[in-house]
C-alpha cells in the first residue's frame, strides 16, 4: 500500500504516490480506461488525485468525478486547478483575477461532484493581476468552505514567498507547490525545494517518470511504441518531444542496471527518485492503463542508498 506525507506544514495527509488525469481523461484514454485507472489506484492504496479545469477542455474532471462517484469523499483528497480558459475565450475567462476563481472554483465543484476540493491550485502566477486580489479571492473560497487548502503550481520561489507572506496576513497558509520535477528536470533544486521548505510548503511533483520516457520504453534509434503517448496526436506527442533525445533515451537505458540493484522496474526507480526529496510530499503520477499504476505505486517506501543516488547522478551528467 501507499505511504502518506504530510501537505506542508498543514495536518493534511495525502497518498505520497497521487494520481493525475492530464492529456489521458477526456483525451487519449477512452472513460472506461480511465476509470479502471482510478480504480486500479484506488485498490493500491491512492487516495489523492489531482486535476484541472483545463484538461481536454474540463472533460478531465467529469471523467474523474464520475469514475469516484459512489467513493467514501472523506476518504479522498481531490486537487484541481485554476488559470486557464475553458470557455470561449471571453475577457475574464483566464488568469487568477477574482471573477475567473470565484466562477471557476464552482464549475470545478460541479463537474467533480463535490461540493469541495481538499486542494485549489492556482495553475500558474498571473503576471497581470495583483497578488493581493488572487490571495484575497482563495482566502474567500476557503472560508465558503469550497476549499480547504490552497497551493500553487509552477510558481518561482519569489512568487511562493510573496504568496505565502499574503496568505498568511488572509489568515490560511499557502502548503503547496505543483512543479516539475523527475530525474530529466531538476529545476526546483536550486531556489523553489529550499525556500518552500522555509516556509513549510511542500513540492507535489509533476511527470516524475518523464511523461514515460524514464520506464525506458522510448530506446534510441527505435520506432516510438504503440498507443503511447508519444505517438497520440490529440497533444501527448507535442508535449513529450523535448525529452525524446537520442543521447537522453541512451543514459535511461544505462539506468536499467541501478534500477535491477533495487529490483525495481525503471519507472519505479523514477517515481522512488523523486520521493527520496523530503520537501515532495507527493509523486504525481499519470498512467494509461491501470497495469502502469498498479507497477508504480510499488514505489512507495523505497529508500535509494546514497551510492546508487550518486550513480545516477553520474549516468544522467548532473
Ligand atoms: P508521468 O511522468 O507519470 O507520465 C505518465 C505517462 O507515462 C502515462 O500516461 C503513460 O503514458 C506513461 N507511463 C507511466 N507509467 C508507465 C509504465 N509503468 N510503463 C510504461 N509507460 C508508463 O506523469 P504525467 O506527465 O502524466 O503527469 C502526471 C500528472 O501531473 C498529471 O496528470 C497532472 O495531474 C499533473 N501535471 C501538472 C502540470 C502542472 O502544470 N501543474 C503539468 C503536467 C502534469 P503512455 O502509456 O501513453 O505512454
Amino acid at each position: 500500500m501507499v505511504n502518506y506525507r504530510y501537505l506542508g506544514n498543514s495536518g493534511l495527509k495525502i497518498s505520497e504516490i497521487t494520481y493525475g488525469n492530464w492529456l489521458t481523461h477526456g483525451s487519449q484514454v477512452e472513460n472506461d480506461a480511465a476509470t479502471a485507472c482510478v480504480r486500479a489506484a484506488l485498490d493500491a492504496g491512492i487516495s489523492t488525485f489531482d486535476t484541472a479545469d483545463v484538461y481536454a477542455n474540463t472533460k478531465a474532471e467529469q471523467v474523474l468525478g464520475d469514475a469516484l462517484k459512489g467513493e467514501r469523499r472523506e476518504s479522498l483528497e481531490i486537487f484541481t486547478k485554476v488559470y486557464w480558459p475553458t470557455g470561449p475565450g471571453g475577457p475574464n475567462d483566464t488568469g487568477l483575477s477574482r471573477k475567473h476563481i470565484m466562477e471557476s472554483i464552482n464549475g470545478s465543484l460541479t463537474r467533480l461532484g463535490t461540493d469541495y476540493v481538499d486542494l485549489y491550485q492556482a495553475h500558474r502566477f498571473d503576471t497581470e493581476t495583483p497578488l493581493e486580489e488572487t490571495m484575497q479571492a482563495f482566502a474567500d473560497i476557503v472560508r465558503q468552505g469550497k476549499a480547504l487548502y490552497i497551493g500553487v503550481s509552477e510558481w518561482t520561489a519569489d512568487q511562493i514567498r510573496a504568496g505565502h507572506a499574503l496568505s498568511k496576513e488572509l489568515g490560511f497558509q499557502l502548503i503547496s507547490s505543483q512543479p516539475q520535477y523527475s530525474m530529466l528536470w531538476r529545476v526546483i533544486e536550486d531556489e523553489v525545494v529550499p525556500t518552500s521548505a522555509e516556509l513549510g510548503i511542500s513540492q507535489i511533483v509533476w511527470s516524475p517518470v518523464a511523461q514515460g520516457v524514464l520506464t525506458g520504453k522510448y530506446a534510441p534509434g527505435a520506432e516510438l511504441p504503440a498507443g503511447s503517448r508519444a505517438t497520440d496526436e490529440k497533444g501527448g506527442a507535442n508535449m513529450i518531444k523535448r525529452f525524446l533525445d537520442d543521447d537522453v533515451l541512451r543514459r535511461v537505458q544505462e539506468l536499467k542496471p541501478v534500477a535491477d540493484e533495487l529490483d525495481l522496474s525503471l519507472a519505479q526507480l523514477a517515481v522512488a527518485w523523486v520521493l527520496q526529496n523530503k520537501n515532495v510530499a507527493a509523486a504525481l503520477i499519470g498512467a494509461s492503463r491501470p497495469e502502469q499504476v498498479a507497477e508504480n505505486v510499488k514505489a512507495s517506501g523505497v529508500v535509494i542508498p546514497d551510492e546508487l543516488l550518486t550513480k545516477i547522478d553520474t549516468i544522467l551528467g548532473d
